[in-house]
């Protein structure tokens, strides 16, 4: 994903904007992903559910990829690094 292309958008529609798109994107794809599992046994409905999943996927992406850089990769990075530590303590069992 080009930088650029990402600066481009927040600059256009401006921040607080694209913060209420994250949140946008987001709340899609918890309808999504809500639908997909509560109607995942009809065989005629899964492939469309799964195809609406993907896209708000690639949405909320999109938007998290903004959002790095409205608040800072480094700072998200670090918080990264300590949850997947605790992921894989938890997993590890071990104490976290
Ligand atoms: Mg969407």
């Amino acid at each position: 994903m080009s930088e650029e292309l990402l600066k481009r958008a927040i600059d256009k529609w401006g921040k607080r904007s694209q913060i209420d798109m994250m949140i946008e994107e987001c709340a899609e794809l918890i309808i999504a992903l809500h639908k997909c599992t509560k109607r995942v046994f009809d065989p005629a409905d899964t492939s469309a559910r799964i195809n609406d999943v993907c896209e708000e996927l690639a949405d909320v992406q999109l938007m998290l990829n903004q959002m790095r850089l409205l608040f800072g990769p480094k700072d998200i990075d670090d918080w990264y690094v300590v949850k997947t530590e605790r992921l894989r303590n938890l997993l590890d069992g071990k104490p976290f």
